[in-house]
């Protein structure tokens, strides 16, 4: 398949284009379809196989349609990383995909003052990609909202596992809306991770490369 056969909207398909890409990946091919049509994902998937585009060219396609119609001014999709490091590729995808869009993101991840993202932040951003610890931080302090959320992506959920994030993860969970699309990735599956998967989609396309 072409991504001409994806059917994203123009302004996507452009920016691929522009990037060089014209076929899809494995992990791209069976996600983006399910993913446009609203239905949650359960991806077994490493880093490298593309699954990023995965995720992010169904929330550009869909959030371009939304995002004409107001200013954001709660985060409607949240992407979850592991690390500050995976939260910037994730941002640098989104420039690089959203190119021709009006989509707007914010980075939130700890390490750094929080002055600059709570400036983002006030501005108002359709998407958020964050890493839990900051998440939480700023939205105890009131400057992030969830209630509003549409999309939600768990992102290398195994490693957000061994690195201790269950707790957090578990707390920003609760305060999502009930009806939403969930999309959420993995490396591996082990038990622990599939109980995680369970409580958190609704009907998975279970996708695997
Ligand atoms: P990821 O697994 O999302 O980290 O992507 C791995 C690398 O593959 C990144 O450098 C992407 O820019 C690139 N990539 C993703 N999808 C495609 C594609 N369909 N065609 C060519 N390169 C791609």
């Amino acid at each position: 398949s072409t991504f001409d056969d994806l059917e994203l909207i123009p302004p996507l398909r452009k920016a691929l284009r522009e990037e060089g890409y014209d076929t899809p990946t494995p992990i791209q091919a069976k996600t983006i379809p399910s993913a446009l049509e609203g239905l949650d994902i359960l991806g077994c998937a490493q880093t490298g196989t593309g699954k990023t585009a995965a995720f992010a060219l169904p929330i550009l396609d869909y959030l371009a349609g939304e995002g004409h119609k107001a200013v954001a001014k709660r985060p409607l999709a949240l992407i979850l990383a592991p690390t500050r490091e995976l939260a910037i590729q994730i941002g640098d995808s989104f420039d690089s995909y959203g190119r021709h869009v009006k989509v707007s993101h914010a980075l939130i991840y700890g390490g750094v003052g929080q002055g600059r993202q709570v400036k983002a932040l006030e501005k108002g951003v359709h998407i958020l990609i964050a890493t839990p610890g900051r998440l939480l931080d700023l939205m105890g302090q009131e400057y992030i909202f969830l209630n509003r959320l549409q999309i939600f992506v768990l992102d290398e959920a195994d490693r957000m596992m061994d690195m201790g994030f269950l707790p957090d993860l578990k707390r920003i969970i609760k305060t999502l809306p009930v009806r939403r699309q969930s999309l959420f990735f993995s490396a591996t599956m082990p038990k622990k991770i599939a109980q995680l998967a369970n409580q958190l989609l609704h009907n998975p396309v279970k996708v695997d490369v």
